[in-house]
């Protein structure tokens, strides 16, 4: 299947955006391959995508820094005329975790730029863009995806900054969903359990604990999440096959989210 659409995946060149990247790649999509300074990752992310059956380019850009927004929509469209999916996807942990009542400004202004204030901005942008464009075979005009994370809803109180800003993306996912509904322009946030990237490398042993040693792992699913598990989610709503959800939340997290007794 080669169906040529295109994606801006912010994030792209490591860990769960890649991973996207590269299941977009799968059904023939044109991706722009966002990185904030990492080219060498990016440059092989490129080649995961071209290897899988897409295509796309390299891009350098700050999602926190408007000028480098502003950019990276310009070269997504000088490159492929149109866009078809946003992808919030780049995002940062707290470089310290600090308990709730000794959490400094410098973390939490760092997280509420990249995690927050760059997807909104981001968003803005490309649905304005997209609102221009031509109905598609499917009577999209875009999509665009947010990435979040079970933090949205689960109180971890050594990194709150995290928590606060992944539930501000949700909360953000609700608003675009509602005011793009009637234009053709679904969006979806997708909320990762623990997968097993760059970003959870340092707490690995931790996490193989909880999900893997316990009598009654963390998850019922009891295994770490790959960066696939969450490119096949968005594949998925590439593929339209939710064309009558928006505002949706997929739980890609193992059964984190139920309730247990
Ligand atoms: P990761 O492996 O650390 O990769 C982060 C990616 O974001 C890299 O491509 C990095 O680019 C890029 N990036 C960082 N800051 C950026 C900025 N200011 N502007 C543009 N790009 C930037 O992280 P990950 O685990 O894949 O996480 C991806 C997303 O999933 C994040 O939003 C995270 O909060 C969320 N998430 C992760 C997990 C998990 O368990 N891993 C769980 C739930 C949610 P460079 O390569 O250039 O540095």
């Amino acid at each position: 299947m080669s169906f040529q659409k295109t994606a801006l995946v912010t994030g792209a060149s490591r860990g769960i955006g890649r991973g996207i990247a590269i299941e977009l790649g799968r059904i023939g999509c044109r991706v722009a391959i966002n990185y904030a300074g990492n080219a060498a990752a990016a440059a092989e992310a490129l080649g995961f995508v071209r290897a899988a059956g897409g295509d796309g380019f390299v891009v350098q850009g700050d999602v926190a820094v408007s000028a480098d927004r502003e950019r990276l929509v310009a070269q997504a469209l000088e490159a492929f005329g149109r866009l078809d999916l946003l992808v919030n996807n780049a995002g940062v942990a707290p470089t310290v975790r600090a308990d709730l009542l000794e959490a400094g400004e410098e973390s939490f202004d760092r997280l509420f730029a990249i995690n927050l204030k760059g997807p909104f901005f981001l968003s803005q942008l490309v649905a304005k863009q997209m609102l221009g464009q031509e109905r598609d075979a499917e009577g999209f005009r875009g999509r665009i995806v947010n990435i979040t994370s079970i933090s949205a809803y689960t109180a971890s109180i050594n990194r709150g900054d995290y928590c606060m800003v992944k539930a501000g993306l949700a909360m953000m996912t609700k608003l675009f969903a509602e005011r793009l509904a009637n234009d053709g322009i679904n969006v979806y946030e997708i909320r990762p359990g623990v997968i097993a990237t760059g970003m959870t490398g340092g707490v690995k042993e931790k996490y193989d604990k909880l999900i893997l040693h316990d009598e009654r792992g963390i998850t019922p699913i009891r295994r770490w999440g790959k960066p696939e598990d969450i490119g096949r989610a968005v594949r998925a709503i590439m593929e339209d096959r939710f064309p009558f959800s928006t505002g949706a939340v997929f739980d890609v997290d193992g059964g984190f989210h139920l309730h247990r007794l």
